[in-house]
C-alpha cells in the first residue's frame, strides 16, 4: 500500500517509527508536510498537490496534526476524504478532540465517567462554578492549554477565586475541576488502536507535581489496566470517533475518569515505557481497514 504520514517534521520520534513501521510491512512510506499541501476543491478534479505534482494513488493517510496547526491540518485531511483515501482518524473526528470542553460533553453524554466539571463565562457566577466542584481543593484548566501548561491547581476558594478572576479578565475560557487527590499525580495513559488497548502506562508527576505529564518532569512505566478502565478507553474513543487515540485517566475513588482524548498521540513516551511496536500497531490497523469498502466513500 502507498501510505502519507501527515506531519511536520520527517524527524519527530513518532513520525520516524510509523515510517520504519509501515516499510517493515512492505509499504510504501512517504512523509508529506501538511502546511504545503494545497489543494483543488472542485468536484469534478478533487486534490491536494505537494511540491509542484498532485499527490496521486495513496491508500492511506496517518493525520499527525499539531495542535496550533488544527485549522489547516483537518482541511487537508478532509480534502484527501473528498478524495476517498482512508485517513486513520477522519477530519471531524480530530477537530472534536481539539476542543476540551466539547470532548468532555461528548463523553458524558455516553455516560463515561469523568472528573466533576464546571464551565461559566460571567465571573459573577464563580461561586456557582466552585460550588459544583465541591469547593477547594479544585483544578482550573485553560481550554486551550497542552502539555500541563494552564493546569492550575487552587487549595483555597480564594485562591481559586483569584485565578478564575485573573484567566476571566484576559478572557480565557476555563473548566473548573474536582481535584482527585487520590491519583497521587499520576495519569493512566491508554493508546488505544481500532477496538482495543494495545499499550498503557503509567505516568507519575515529579516530587511535589500533581501533573503527570512527560513535559512537566513526569516518569512513566507499563501498567496494567483494570478491565474497567480498559473499557473506559475503548468507548471514550469510540465516542469521539477517533480510531487512533490516547486516552488519559486517572483513578479516582468514583472509578476511571476520562481527563482527555488525545487524537495524535506521541509514541516515544509509551514505546519506550512499554516495549511494545504501537507503530506496528496502528499500520497493521491500516492494512487490515483502508481498503474495506466501508471506510470508503465517507464524505462530510
Ligand atoms: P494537558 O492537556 O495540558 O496535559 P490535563 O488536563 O491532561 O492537561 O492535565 C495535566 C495533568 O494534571 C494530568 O495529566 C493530571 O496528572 C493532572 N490533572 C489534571 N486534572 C486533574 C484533576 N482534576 N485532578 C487531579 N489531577 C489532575
Ligand atoms: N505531542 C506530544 C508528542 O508527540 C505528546 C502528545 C501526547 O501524547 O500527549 O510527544
Amino acid at each position: 500500500m502507498k501510505i502519507a504520514i501527515l506531519s511536520q517534521d520527517a524527524s519527530l520520534y513518532s513520525t520516524r517509527r510509523l515510517r520504519e513501521a509501515g516499510e517493515k510491512q512492505g509499504h510504501e512510506m512517504r512523509v508529506i508536510n501538511y502546511l504545503r499541501c494545497y489543494m483543488n476543491i472542485t468536484s469534478h478534479k478533487p486534490g491536494v498537490m505537494y511540491q509542484g505534482k498532485p499527490l496521486e494513488n495513496l491508500d492511506a493517510v496517518i493525520p499527525r496534526i499539531g495542535a496550533s496547526r488544527t485549522f489547516y491540518g483537518t482541511a487537508v485531511v478532509r480534502q484527501f476524504e473528498v478524495m476517498s483515501v482512508f485517513s486513520v482518524n477522519e477530519s471531524q473526528a480530530i477537530s472534536r478532540s481539539r476542543d476540551k470542553l466539547r470532548c468532555l460533553q461528548i463523553l458524558a453524554r455516553k455516560g463515561i465517567g469523568l472528573p466533576v466539571t464546571g464551565f461559566a463565562h460571567a465571573t459573577q457566577d464563580i461561586d456557582g462554578l466552585i460550588d459544583i466542584v465541591g469547593g477547594a481543593p479544585l483544578v482550573i484548566k485553560l481550554l486551550e492549554g497542552t502539555q500541563g501548561i494552564g493546569v492550575v491547581l487552587a487549595e483555597t476558594e480564594q485562591a481559586a477565586k483569584s485565578v478564575i478572576e485573573a484567566f476571566r479578565g484576559l478572557d480565557a475560557n476555563i473548566l473548573v475541576q474536582e481535584f482527585i487527590k487520590e491519583a497521587g499525580g499520576a495519569d493512566l495513559r491508554c493508546f488505544v488502536v481500532g477496538d482495543k488497548v494495545v499499550a498503557s502506562m503509567k505516568r507519575q508527576g515529579a516530587e511535589g507535581e500533581f501533573r503527570s505529564n512527560l513535559h512537566r518532569g513526569g516518569q512513566a512505566e507499563k501498567i496494567k489496566l483494570t478491565p474497567e478502565e480498559r473499557s473506559t478507553a475503548i468507548r471514550s474513543a469510540k465516542a469521539m470517533g477517533l480510531r487512533v487515540a490516547g486516552v488519559d485517566l486517572l483513578r479516582s475513588n468514583h472509578g476511571p475518569v476520562v481527563m482527555e482524548v488525545n487524537s495524535s498521540p506521541g509514541l516515544e513516551g509509551i514505546e519506550k515505557a512499554t516495549g511494545v511496536d504501537v507503530a506496528g500497531k496502528v499500520i497493521d490497523f491500516i492494512a487490515k481497514n483502508a481498503s474495506s469498502s466501508k471506510n470508503r466513500d465517507r464524505i462530510q
